[in-house]
């Protein structure tokens, strides 16, 4: 029984607000720190949460991974409880979509060096509130915030149960309400940002393996059994992708996520119409999943219209508050990023909270920190907006996928494990200075974000019959692998963060070099600057001291990935 005229007068060091992914994983982030600290965690839901059917987030990716696995010490319950994960895996359009195994198909063969998982999110976060309360916090459920007042550095919630109002103090508001977006809404924070794409998922009963959907033998053997259904298997074509997640629980996660200008809305969000769809796009889908979802099979199916947001604000060292999850900005679904968003953001968060409870001025630092979230957002937008229109076309998507997992690898990832995040000078010689590695590496993938749309009207051939996998090129083995490793003083990380951003700016030579090759017939081994690439008009510098040459290990492995014929490069 909860003890409201209690939880009225005590101060609390922390009010949640929503206890969610985000709201669970902070709570457990800040008791691991400092054990002795109160928290209170207002939740609406009421009861537990449902298993397998509860919500969206069930694929992580590793830097998500290594924030459950290493900082919040889970990994021994994602290893019994949640399913390993074989990465993600793409099939992309061909002229036989009847045939799997004829599709071009893009994931990994062998076991990942740095591991992920599969989330069934009701068993996660019943397990995540469970240790929140183990830990000492206070958890109410069935509590729907409806207020918050800040004054001279405390705040003042006001939150209804069984209608009635009820009333918590504390020193620091951290708003985990997601989607209920509290203080965004409170504020006026919200910042819209041009990307109309829905989404809509449904849950089934059952084991969907997508290795049983080709009598292929050749095709069926050639991963593991069981490893095609351990990744998180994305069917893309011209404006959308569709997703077949495996869960725990032995269910299936399957999804729609689709712009609104190519796929409108009002043609996938109802489960016949979702099914309609799926029987024109993915016929092969269709006939595959569609006997999972008949009678008691049909767990859930969910719509999201318009799911991107972004905001103006993020944390406030004066009135003590911050917002973590999606109650901050999300941005795109592909690639998995969500966990990553929360781990970066309650990295930041519970950093600031921790620092001015010992009593340490936190101004600086809360701007610096929100400045970085929000500029890294908003590079981060570049990977998403305008790209649907990209992904009907094969050769385009498999380098895009490349460089968006070269670039996450090879610095957010790293600078994150290393705990770079919260190293102010770091974070300053990366960022704030013009000439910053952080600054470099944004504008260097800006620019290759930009020469991907630039490349669409010249990529004009369908591809069948490939199997490509990212850990062939052996700059992303070393990338991927490069994550976990500690480079042992703040030195030593940007040394390793400028050795990858010469081995980006080489990979991005090397792939205008082919691409400029295959459309203009420029020499094979033209110098380039990939400050300066433009597949539109003559600018690209090839000449200046800036310009780069040919570097025989990346040009192997940017030819592993290309799929015209080689006799049409100069
Ligand atoms: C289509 C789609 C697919 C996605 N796929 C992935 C994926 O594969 N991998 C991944 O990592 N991420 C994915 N995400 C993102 C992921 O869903 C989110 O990052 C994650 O769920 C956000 O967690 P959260 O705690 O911020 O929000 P939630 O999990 O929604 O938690 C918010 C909590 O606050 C509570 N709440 C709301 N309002 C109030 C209130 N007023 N008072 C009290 N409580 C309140 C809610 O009940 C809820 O429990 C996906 C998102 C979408 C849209």
């Amino acid at each position: 029984m909860v003890n409201f005229l209690g939880i009225m007068q005590k101060q609390y060091d922390v009010i949640i607000l929503g206890g969610g992914l985000a709201g669970l994983t902070l709570s457990l982030q800040l008791k691991k720190s400092r054990p002795e600290i109160s928290i209170l965690i207002l939740e609406k839901r009421e009861a537990k949460a449902a298993t397998a059917a509860h919500k969206v987030g069930e694929s992580t990716v590793e830097l998500g991974s290594h924030y459950l696995r290493e900082v919040l010490n889970l990994k021994g319950y994602l290893e019994e409880h949640e399913l390993p994960k074989h990465g993600l895996r793409f099939f992309f359009k061909n002229n036989t979509k009847h045939d799997i195994s004829t599709r071009v198909e893009l994931g990994p063969r062998e076991k990942l060096p740095v591991p992920s998982h599969q989330l069934d999110r009701g068993t996660l976060e019943n397990e995540l509130m469970r240790r929140s309360i183990e830990s000492g916090c206070e958890v109410i459920l069935g509590a729907r915030v409806k207020d918050i007042s800040f004054s001279n550095g405390e705040n003042e919630v006001t939150y209804i149960v069984n209608k009635e109002e009820h009333k918590a103090k504390g020193k620091w508001a951290a708003d985990a309400s997601g989607r209920g977006n509290v203080l965004k809404h409170k504020f006026g924070f919200k910042k819209d940002w041009d990307h109309d794409v829905n989404a809509v998922w449904w849950r089934v009963k059952g084991v969907v393996d997508i290795d049983d959907w080709s009598e292929n033998k050749e095709w069926k053997t050639k991963l593991k059994p069981k490893l095609r259904y351990l990744s998180t298997v994305h069917f893309l074509d011209k404006g959308y992708w569709f997703w077949v997640i495996p869960l725990g629980s032995k269910n299936t996660s399957l999804g729609i996520v689709a712009d609104q200008k190519l796929h409108p809305f009002d043609t996938i969000n109802q489960y016949p119409k979702a099914l309609e769809w799926l029987k024109k796009h993915e016929p092969l889908c269709y006939e595959k999943v569609k006997p999972f979802g008949e009678g008691e099979g049909l767990l859930d199916f969910l719509i999201l219209k318009h799911f991107g947001h972004n905001t103006q604000r993020v944390y406030d060292a004066t009135e003590r508050w911050g917002t973590t999850g999606e109650s901050g900005p999300f941005l795109d679904p592909f690639y998995s990023p969500g966990t990553d968003f929360i781990s970066m953001n309650n990295t930041w968060l519970s950093d600031l909270i921790l620092r001015d409870l010992s009593g340490e001025d936190i101004a600086v630092r809360a701007k610096v920190y929100e400045q970085t979230h929000l500029s890294l957002f908003e590079s981060w937008t570049q990977i998403y907006q305008n790209k649907y229109q990209l992904m009907g076309f094969t050769q385009i998507m498999v380098v895009k996928i490349f460089w968006d997992w070269a670039v996450y690898w090879s610095v957010l990832a790293l600078l994150f494990t290393n705990g770079a995040f919260t190293d102010l000078k770091l974070l300053k010689d990366l960022f704030a200075n013009e000439k910053g590695l952080g600054r470099k590496f944004t504008k260097l993938h800006v620019q290759m974000q930009n020469f991907f749309i630039q490349w669409k009207p010249h990529d004009t051939e369908i591809f069948s019959d490939k199997y490509i996998d990212p850990f062939d090129l052996e700059f992303l083995r070393k990338f991927q692998q490069g994550i976990d490793i500690q480079q042992g003083s703040p030195e030593k990380l940007l040394a390793k963060v400028a050795e990858n951003l010469t081995i980006l700016e080489k990979a991005a030579a090397e792939i205008f070099r082919h691409v400029s090759t295959h459309v203009k017939g420029t020499p094979a081994d033209m110098k380039v600057n990939p400050y300066t690439i433009n597949l539109d008009d003559d600018s690209t510098d090839t000449t200046s001291a800036d310009a780069i040459g040919v570097d025989d290990a990346i040009t192997k492995d940017i030819s592993t990935m290309w799929f015209y014929k080689k006799k049409e490069l100069v």
